[in-house]
């Protein structure tokens, strides 16, 4: 019989994905990749064709059993359902924002939970997937940073938070926005965020177009260069938040390690291809990285690179240590970055009255419910 609380603390890291996959003597197809479901098919000696199949019915139509697949015959469909299962991860609970913005509590199979965040805006519509389950980064504004870091997601939670959140509208939009900015970092979990990128943006299957993918990073400058050449297409924003590395260290611990200087050096010489920028994004915290002379200073940072800042403001948590900056302030900064020629915006904060915005993602579910 298989013990739930039991399981949960036996588990190691790194097997936890063989683990989950053949749970009871059945595999979970559920987060395969198309060449895993093939080889699946043909090792049973069956045509690799039908690996496709069933991949294109799991993750373009969201089939949840075998039954469903009735382009394959009813033979091959009893055969699945005896060797196979398609298990997802499960809506435990949501919230709902008063701007639209809606928050999903997603639990795994081993009762971990994450969160995921959809948020509507205009013709825009944007999917927040998590790619841990806490964070071993302890940013001090980001309340992801307060929840233990338990373990990296496998490709088929970060697939499945999509699925589930896209399922959750009445009218799932016609073109998705994906940005990798839940729970989490995600350049510490390449396994998972390289496998669920592969089925995401396959056209054949999630269908996003990897131009509308983003994957947003505290900083770890080796990955990071990786990641930007395996994955030419997609979006990088790096959460930059300070101007110099006393007070970025204090905020973000990896700084310690990865230095401003070492960070911007990588930054400057990413493949972008054409048209292409980096953003660079910058929370203002009050009183603390928010002056005139921090403007001045990013500016200079980033002089000559073809990027774009994302300012953000502050949101607060239960017991967080930093306050909004004021209006003013947030202007001003706003103001000196387009004087000297930056693309800058405001993001503004959705869904932070039930603490979906940026950074208050804890998994958890401590809001109104739906
Ligand atoms: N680990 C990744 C992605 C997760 S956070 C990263 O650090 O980029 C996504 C974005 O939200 C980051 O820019 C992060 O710095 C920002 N953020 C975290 N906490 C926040 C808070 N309390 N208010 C506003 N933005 C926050």
């Amino acid at each position: 019989m298989w013990r739930t609380a039991k399981i949960s603390t036996s588990i190691d890291r790194g097997a936890s994905r063989a683990f989950f996959a053949n749970i009871r003597g059945v595999k979970n197809v559920f987060g395969m990749s198309r060449g895993e479901l093939e080889s699946e098919l043909v090792a049973a000696g069956s045509p690799r064709f039908r690996g496709g199949q069933i991949y294109r019915s799991i993750y373009a139509r969201g089939a949840q059993s075998f039954e469903e697949m009735t382009e394959l015959s009813r033979q091959l469909r009893e055969w699945l359902s005896r060797n196979y299962v398609i298990r997802r991860p499960q809506v435990r609970d949501r919230s709902l924002s008063k701007d639209g913005t809606r928050k999903l509590l997603i639990e795994l199979e081993d009762k971990r939970q994450v969160e995921t965040v959809y948020i509507p805006d205009g013709k825009r519509h944007t999917f927040c997937l998590s790619t841990q389950v806490g964070c071993p980064l302890k940013c001090t504004f980001c309340f992801s940073g307060t929840v233990r870091f338990e373990r990296n997601l496998t490709p088929g939670e970060i697939v499945g938070q999509f699925l589930l959140a896209r399922e959750e509208l009445v009218s799932p939009p016609a073109r998705s926005n994906i940005v990798f900015m839940g729970m989490g970092e995600p350049l510490l979990n390449v396994e998972g965020v390289d496998g669920s990128l592969e089925i995401l943006s396959d056209d054949k299957a999630c269908a996003v177009s990897p131009r509308r993918i983003t994957l947003s990073t505290a900083g770890l400058p080796d990955e990071l260069e990786r990641f930007a050449i395996g994955h030419p297409a997609v979006g990088l924003a790096i959460s930059l938040h300070a101007t110099m590395n006393g007070n970025r260290s204090r905020i973000m611990p990896i700084n310690r390690k990865h230095p401003l200087e070492e960070l911007l050096a990588v930054a400057r010489r990413l493949p972008l291809p054409r048209r292409r920028r980096i953003t660079f994004e910058y929370v203002l915290l009050g009183g603390e990285n928010d002056t005139r002379a921090d403007a001045h200073r990013l500016a200079s940072l980033l002089e000559g690179m073809n990027t774009k800042v994302n300012l953000i403001t502050y949101n607060p948590w239960p017991g967080s240590p930093h306050i909004r900056t004021t209006s003013e302030a947030a202007e001003s900064f706003m103001w000196i970055l387009a004087n000297v020629g930056i693309t800058v915006s405001l993001r503004k904060s959705r869904g932070d009255d039930v603490l979906a915005a940026c950074g208050q993602l804890a998994g958890s579910s401590t809001s109104t419910r739906l």
